[in-house]
């Protein structure tokens, strides 16, 4: 299941190719994959045909592409701030008017998004944009998912109210319960700290929960609870603001890490905006490791149950604590 680090590679692979361009033609060719959008697909149609992509942007991992109108001078609000925004104000963003539409690109547990030449078939499209960008030309975009759980949707852009908000930033209505993930330069340390120590809960359970951060998922949980050296289910109270400080290093190094390769492939689902697959599998050290030696102390690693999937550490150098750390 793509995480962070899977969905940042597509909308980095997507921004050269498709900001500015303009959406030429849409076919839609399973229903299911638009059972998030409000609307009959003839109405996705509609309003993809003829709008130009803004730049892609992404929270946790969920991804999302300003839409603007054909008819408008799009050159100069298209970069990083979403829809009108550019024309805003901090009183009244974008004058009242709404502060525009995105296509919010949710990846399930399979969905590709792949970017090719024109006219290129790809198995198990469900849906398909042919786009033309104003340098590169036309490009094809098939949205490809095997077992659909992924989906597009066109929603209505809202303006992000916390504390750390850009001027006029902007979030699908969607994603507006996302908390900020931990490689938004906005993300607050000092507010989640404060949360968590209020969450009467396991530290595994409290860095899945997408309202408190988003953007991490088993993989990346178990690869940074191994490397802070924290059992999965060591009582978040009990965690000093240094160990959450360190913890959340060792969340950005593992993505960071994880992003420079390519992502992870680990359930052969994942692909690249190419098609390809990143290679992080190879450099992981406590999930999926079960029963191999620990990278840093040789004991096995185990595999416990944990809300319906599994929990990988090692059990020496990641023990319960008996005491607050
Ligand atoms: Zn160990």
């Amino acid at each position: 299941m793509p995480e962070l680090p899977e969905v940042e590679v597509v909308r980095a692979g997507l921004e050269p190719a498709i900001t500015g361009a303009t959406i030429e033609s849409v076919e839609v060719f399973d229903e299911r994959s638009l059972r998030r959008h409000t609307g009959p697909s003839e109405d996705f149609i509609d309003r993809m045909t003829g709008a130009v992509f803004g730049t892609p942007q992404r929270r946790g991992k969920f991804l999302w592409i300003p839409l603007t109108d054909q008819m408008q001078d799009s050159t100069d609000d298209i970069p990083a701030i979403a829809g009108d925004s550019a024309l805003g104000s901090p009183t009244s963003p974008a004058f009242g008017r709404s502060a525009g539409e995105a296509l919010v690109v949710h990846l399930g547990m399979s969905g590709q998004v792949l970017l090719r030449e024109p006219g290129s078939v790809d198995n198990l499209t469900r849906i398909r944009f042919d786009i033309t960008h104003p340098v590169i030309g036309r490009r094809r975009i098939n949205f490809v998912d095997q077992r659909i759980f992924g989906s597009m949707a066109i929603d209505e852009l809202v303006p992000v109210t916390d504390a750390g908000a850009n001027f006029g930033e902007t979030v699908p209505t969607q994603v507006s319960h996302i908390a900020r993930d931990p490689l938004d330069p906005h993300f607050d340390e000092k507010l989640f700290r404060t949360r968590l120590a209020k969450k009467n809960t396991g530290i595994k359970r409290a860095l899945l929960d997408q309202g408190l951060i988003s953007g991490i998922g088993n993989i990346y949980a178990d690869e940074a609870l191994w490397r802070a050296k924290l059992h999965y289910e060591t009582p978040t109270a009990t965690l000093s603001p240094a160990r959450v400080k360190l913890l959340i290093a060792e969340v950005r190094a593992v993505m960071l890490q994880a992003l420079a390769e390519g992502g992870t492939s680990f359930d052969e689902q994942y692909k690249n905006v190419n098609g390809t697959s990143g290679y992080f599998e190879r450099s992981l050290q406590a999930y999926g490791q079960q029963g191999k030696p620990c990278p840093r102390c040789g004991r096995l690693i185990v595999r416990e149950q944990f809300m319906n999937r599994g929990s990988h550490f090692c059990p020496f150098c990641q023990r319960m604590p008996k005491v607050a750390l």
